[in-house]
């Protein structure tokens, strides 16, 4: 008896997540062919729905092909599989999109040059030494998408006319172009030019050469990139970094670095899997790598972590062929704290004191980002700013965000809005405070509800009246949601890690206002997404100048000093004050005593700022966060032991200082009293943790808070708390800094205003 055929079965599957713009159903009509599945596959709403039929077997196959095989920038949520009736299909198809005007799809982020586009601008002749290839699986998304549905004219390629040849494989199901929006090849699309003392140099393989000569020459490159421009220089050539450091008036930061390959990379440096796996990943992020690597002291500026990546562009790739170096700095093109600079004529006039050449291309930028940047804690990526490759991938949430807006904070803005359950963060926007940046926080927030359709229906603003970020939720005549910032801290590492129930928040933080009006930041919180309760936090000290102590940390360092030994110390033997004029020094004394413009804060960073300031690693600093970065640089790691604190009522340090003092007195090595001080901060963060369990049942410890981008903070307090039993969440894909705590007021929001 022959044995029966198996029966045709036929399946409605629906794929949610982000599979809009990642070349996902050219994958599916490939993958349905291979396992001779009829139907049809279209895009909706909501995803993708896939109508398919087949034996049981096929269908099955095919399923687990879909999750094991999508396209590498695609994100799938969930897959819905329901049983239809069987149809009359004779093959399988891709369905034309309908009419999707009103609904959301999801926007892709911008997505590295694939290997397979790398090849055919060595093999195809159309596209030889192209420098704008890509296809569905790669190239620019989110910085060229002006408007959704994601069509060629709402996109900054609409003035480009695809040739002949481009559109044939745009329209080819089989093509690995096809809808492919910014397909292009050397006959139709953009192009770039190099300029140099108003001349002009065209023609890829000149402008290659013309380039490469000028960095090796150790000159300084303006270099449009996918999101904004970068300034880039050779860095081998010390002198060439000396200048553009000079040039750029950049302070202190360490420069960010681009390696032309893992492999050049990899003889510089050892690299964990972890941190070769995100540094290859195709959101290329900065990866800030504890290094070996001697490049000259002008990139790191003394500091033993360097900020690293690899080319994503299809131009970076030819630059390093065109190169003997296997390095070059690659720093964002702005001045100060201004915006990165999207536009060739206002980077040919803004930046010409700093570039001696600007090699630009025709096409606009027209979703501004920067660089993203990250490290690699406990095996697992951590954001420290989430913009190019990252922004506008939406975070999933288990609450009804749907309409809200919230607006961030200041010093490191980032804001989100709510569509349905998600939540959907801007890229890094950046300090409030500069004109430019204020004004690119408000388009951006007016681009995000056009583009998402999101109107408005409530905002959360920090408690902050100060806050630009704040006066402008206030502003907008909606209801306003205030949200203490720590809380908003904790919420949004809660949020990223889908907790909805009470736990134990740590917020290690600079500065964030407090709801009795002093500056937080050591807190320990009680919390759920609704409501918090302060159940302990750093002992109160005077800020002698207000936000000034930011800029001069041997003013916190004093103030530590009177509150430790009293208001008439003896200065005198103190070498950290060697440099400041003795009446400064009384004024700032006076200021404390006499209460003039000193607020309280129980800020964490301010105590790590303090102790960095006395221990003579950093008394005035450069750049944001200096202070407690050249603490850490100092850290002896194999020093185990710490310093007594008082941890009752509240925490209070005194102890450590003199302890602190003494060690400075007995000429203890700075790197042992960075370690020291280290530690005693984690055994505070443990034992109020265990405190809090006590009173409160809770197990599930957040952390959250700008000192925890501080990774022998955090990999120390987690180790410890996961020792105490306690399940510890932290950050991964969120800044912990102030850059996440948009997430957190929209989750708090949602929860106050929908429960
Ligand atoms: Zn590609
Ligand atoms: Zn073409
Ligand atoms: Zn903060």
């Amino acid at each position: 008896m022959k044995p029966a055929a198996s029966p045709i079965i036929s399946r409605l599957i629906s794929i949610t997540g982000l599979v809009q713009g990642v070349g996902f159903r050219p994958f599916i009509y490939k993958l349905a062919h291979h396992h001779k599945i009829y139907g049809h596959v279209a895009n909706n709403l909501q995803g993708v729905t896939i109508h398919a039929e087949g034996t049981h077997h096929q269908i099955t196959s095919f399923i687990a092909d879909i999750r094991q095989q999508a396209p590498p920038a695609a994100a799938i949520d969930t897959i819905g599989i329901e049983p239809a009736s069987v149809g009359q299909f004779i093959a399988f198809e891709i369905l034309r999109s309908s009419d999707n005007s009103s609904g959301i799809t999801e926007v892709s982020p911008d997505i590295a040059v694939c290997d397979d586009c790398l090849h055919d601008m060595k093999h195809q002749p159309h596209r030889l030494d192209y420098p704008f290839t890509n296809c569905t699986n790669c190239g620019p998304r989110f910085s060229i998408i002006g408007n959704l549905p994601y069509d060629r004219e709402k996109t900054a390629m609409q003035p480009f006319e695809m040739c002949q040849q481009c559109r044939s494989e745009y329209t080819d199901m089989l093509n690995r172009r096809f809808h492919a929006q910014p397909v292009a090849c050397n006959h139709c699309g953009p192009e770039y030019q190099l300029i140099e003392n108003g001349n002009c140099v065209t023609g890829i393989e000149n402008i290659l050469r013309r380039t490469a000569s000028l960095v090796e020459q150790g000159k300084i490159v303006a270099v449009k990139g996918i999101g904004g421009f970068h300034l880039m220089c050779d860095a081998t050539i010390e002198t060439a970094v000396a200048n553009l450091r000079q040039r750029k008036l950049r302070e202190g930061k360490p420069f960010a670095v681009m390696f032309s390959g893992l492999d050049s990379l990899s003889q510089y440096d050892d690299l964990s899997e972890a941190e070769e796996q995100w540094i290859s990943s195709w959101q290329r992020p900065i990866v800030l790598l504890r290094t070996k690597l001697n490049l000259g002291p002008s990139v790191t500026n003394g500091f033993s972590h360097l900020g690293v990546m690899l080319p994503y562009m299809p131009i970076h790739h030819q630059l390093f062929e065109m190169l003997q170096t296997p390095a070059v700095v690659l720093t964002s093109g702005n001045l100060s704290d201004e915006p990165i600079i999207l536009d060739n004529d206002i980077a040919i006039s803004r930046l010409k004191t700093i570039a001696d050449a600007f090699l630009v291309y025709n096409r606009d930028i027209i979703n501004r980002t920067d660089d993203s940047v990250g490290l690699v804690v406990r095996n697992k990526p951590m954001l420290l700013r989430r913009s190019r490759g990252f922004a506008p991938t939406p975070i999933r949430t288990n609450l009804n965000t749907d309409n809200l807006l919230a607006t961030g904070a200041e010093l490191v803005n980032c804001f989100a809005v709510g569509k349905g359950k998600l939540a959907i963060m801007s890229q890094h926007i950046g300090d409030l405070k500069n004109f430019e940046t204020n004004e690119f926080f408000e388009e951006t927030i007016t681009k995000f509800q056009k583009l998402f359709r999101v109107k408005p229906e409530a905002v959360a603003v920090d408690m902050h009246p100060d806050y630009l970020s704040t006066r402008y939720g206030k502003s907008l005549g909606i209801q306003v949601v205030e949200v203490q910032h720590h809380h908003a801290h904790i919420a949004s590492c809660m949020a990223e890690h889908k907790l909805d129930e009470p736990v134990i928040g740590i917020s290690m933080d600079g500065t964030g206002y407090g709801d009795d009006g002093n500056i937080w930041g050591g807190e320990f919180l009680v919390c759920d997404l609704k409501d918090y309760r302060r159940f302990n936090h750093f002992s109160y000290v005077p800020m002698p100048g207000g936000d000034l102590v930011t800029k001069a940390p041997w003013r916190t360092a004093l103030s530590y000093l009177m509150a430790a030994f009293g208001h008439d110390i003896d200065l005198s033997g103190f070498s950290f004050l060697k440099n400041i004029a003795s009446a400064e020094i009384e004024l700032v004394r006076e200021a404390i005593i006499k209460n003039i413009n000193a607020p309280l804060s129980s800020s964490c960073g301010r105590l790590f700022d303090a102790v960095s300031a006395l221990i003579g690693a950093c008394t005035h600093a450069g750049f944001h966060a200096e202070a407690p970065m050249r603490l850490q640089d100092l850290v002896q790691e194999d020093i185990s032991e710490s310093y007594p604190c008082i941890n009752e009522k509240i925490i209070d340090f005194s102890p450590m200082i003199h302890a602190i003092v003494d060690d400075i007195k007995n000429e203890t090595p700075a790197g042992i009293i960075a370690a020291r001080f280290h530690n005693t901060v984690v055994e505070a963060i443990v034992q109020t943790a265990v405190q809090l369990r006590r009173q409160s049942n809770l197990q599930k410890v957040v952390l959250s808070g700008g000192s925890f981008q501080n990774e022998i903070l955090l990999d120390r307090s987690i180790e410890k708390l996961q020792a105490q039993g306690f399940e510890v969440f932290w950050h991964q894909l969120i800044p912990a800094n102030d850059g996440g705590i948009a997430l957190g007021q929209l989750a708090i929001a949602a929860k106050r205003l929908r429960g």
